[in-house]
């Protein structure tokens, strides 16, 4: 292993570090791209992904419908409670586009949506084979460049900087510990959902019953490292997106087939088979992200989502099979559940039920339950025709908002506000800066994009 004369280290081997990697290469410089997974589990989360948020105008791309950059900004608001860097968040919002164009000039084919539960077609752009597709490509497409090296099994875990500035780092190569050299490194290392002693510190034990639903290879260290070295930080350590996800998962990597869709369609009753929330109170953007929170929240973080006949169709089905019988007593010993307190559960939310002249599954329909705690206020229908559905859910982390603070340039900030001097950070690791408390879909692969070029243009100059 060369251990110096590189002008650029880019940090991991996911979307924004491949933008970042690309960039440089491009312009003739001498790139190391460091990922810690070995190469038949390279590419992070980006991997998982399906589709990039765009502001765009009818007839772009083949999008029917116009998503202006008034309506995207107002999403983000939504979602984020108003806590995003402004700057930053108008920057994505007015170059989305140019992240597509980018993509599509290094070789990304797009798809149209399929119809599903979470309503993107009109917003999101799909990647043709998705990101596993996206990232063979810019994998292929760097591959033509000798300047550029990727080194697979190789995790940093120390970064040497000195008065602001970035000197070494040491990695841990196929289990050596390597010390290397270059002139600026490029952190797209993602956030900390894989470490569960980080996560243990906000969560406690309940960590134990979470699910992650990406790369078990994003732990956080150069994002850590550079906390220590006295960067700014942006969002909250124990704030992050977390969705539905069946409780027959694998602990990692178990990628978008594990969510459950069926929630909106159903009653979600904790162990003790009582309903906690409002299943039926949006479909998109506002109940998605939280309805893993909710779960997290419960006693032995487990749910179950519960609907019958008329419900069966309705949505995307997951990897698993759902748990079917055509008694609710029965199903409830299979679940676990006290079948009286089932009973009583879907009675008393059975009694609450409008009568319903229109379905509508694809838009709230307004069919809300009356005087029962907690109301349901969308596609409330009775739960009373055989056989009777189940999925059992688990929290399903999807990633971490905590992470460096950055300026539009994607330098990372320290904590006086100053710029180090040679250090970028581009994706997962500074989307906190703009989806601060809050996730829209489709947004972190646009980040990742417009932050690592960014990065790979900046580094060199
Ligand atoms: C199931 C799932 C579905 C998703 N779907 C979408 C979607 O459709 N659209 C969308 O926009 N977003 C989606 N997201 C979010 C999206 O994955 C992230 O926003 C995006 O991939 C982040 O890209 P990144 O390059 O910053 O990080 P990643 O792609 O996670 O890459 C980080 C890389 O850093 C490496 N690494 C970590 N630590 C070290 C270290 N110490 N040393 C060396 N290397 C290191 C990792 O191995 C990894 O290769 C999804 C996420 C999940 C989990």
């Amino acid at each position: 292993m060369d251990a110096g004369g590189y002008d650029v280290i880019v940090v991991g081997a996911g979307n924004a570090a491949l933008c970042s990697a690309i960039t440089a290469s491009q312009k003739g410089k001498k790139v190391l791209v460091l990922e810690k997974a070995p190469e038949n589990q390279r590419g992070g989360n980006s991997k998982f992904t399906r589709n990039f948020r765009i502001a765009h105008g009818e007839g772009w791309n083949g999008f029917k419908q116009e998503y202006s950059r008034d309506e995207f900004l107002t999403d983000i608001k939504k979602v984020t409670r108003g806590e995003s860097n402004s700057e930053l968040t108008g920057y994505v919002v007015d170059h989305s586009s140019e992240a597509v164009d980018w993509a599509s000039s290094h070789g990304v084919r797009w798809q149209k949506a399929l119809k599903s539960t979470l309503h993107l077609d009109r917003t999101n752009l799909f990647i043709l084979g998705g990101g596993k597709a996206l990232l063979n490509t810019y994998f292929q497409y760097l591959g033509k460049y000798d300047n550029c090296r990727i080194v697979y099994d190789s995790e940093l875990v120390r970064l040497n900087v000195e008065n602001n500035t970035f000197q070494s780092l040491t990695a841990r190569i196929q289990g050596h510990e390597v010390e290397i050299k270059g002139d600026s490194v490029i952190l797209g290392s993602g956030g900390f959902e894989s470490n569960l002693n980080i996560l243990r510190e906000a969560w406690g034990d309940a960590i134990d019953n979470f699910i992650i639903r990406g790369t078990s290879h994003n732990t956080g260290t150069p994002m850590m490292e550079m906390i220590r070295h006295g960067a700014a930080s942006v969002g909250e350590k124990n704030d992050g997106h977390m969705v539905g996800v069946d409780a027959r998962s694998p602990k990692y990597d178990g990628g978008i087939v594990t969510r459950v869709d069926s929630v909106i369609f159903s009653i979600v009753v904790n162990k003790f088979a009582r309903r906690f929330f409002d299943e039926g109170y949006d479909i998109w953007p506002k109940r998605y992200a939280i309805s893993g929170k909710l779960i997290a929240q419960q006693p032995d973080q487990i749910a179950f989502s519960i609907f019958d006949r008329k419900s069966w169709g309705l949505f995307m089905p997951p990897l698993y099979p759902p748990i079917v019988e055509n008694s609710l007593e029965v199903m409830a010993d299979k679940l676990g559940l006290n079948p009286d307190e089932l009973r009583k559960t879907v009675s008393e939310y059975n009694a609450a039920c409008p009568e319903i002249s229109h379905f509508d599954f694809s838009n709230p329909d307004g069919n809300g339950t009356k005087n029962i705690d907690p109301a349901k206020s969308n596609w409330a229908r009775r739960i009373d025709e055989p056989p009777f559905y189940a999925y059992p859910l688990r929290p399903g982390l999807t990633f971490t908002y905590f992470g460096l603070k950055v300026d539009n340039h994607s330098r990372v900030i320290d904590q006086a506000g100053k710029p180090f001097n040679n250090i970028w950070a581009a994706g997962e690791i500074m989307a906190g800066n703009i989806l601060n408390g809050g996730y829209l879909g489709g947004l972190g692969m646009t980040i990742g994009t417009l932050f690592g070029i960014n990065a790979g243009e900046e580094a060199l100059s």
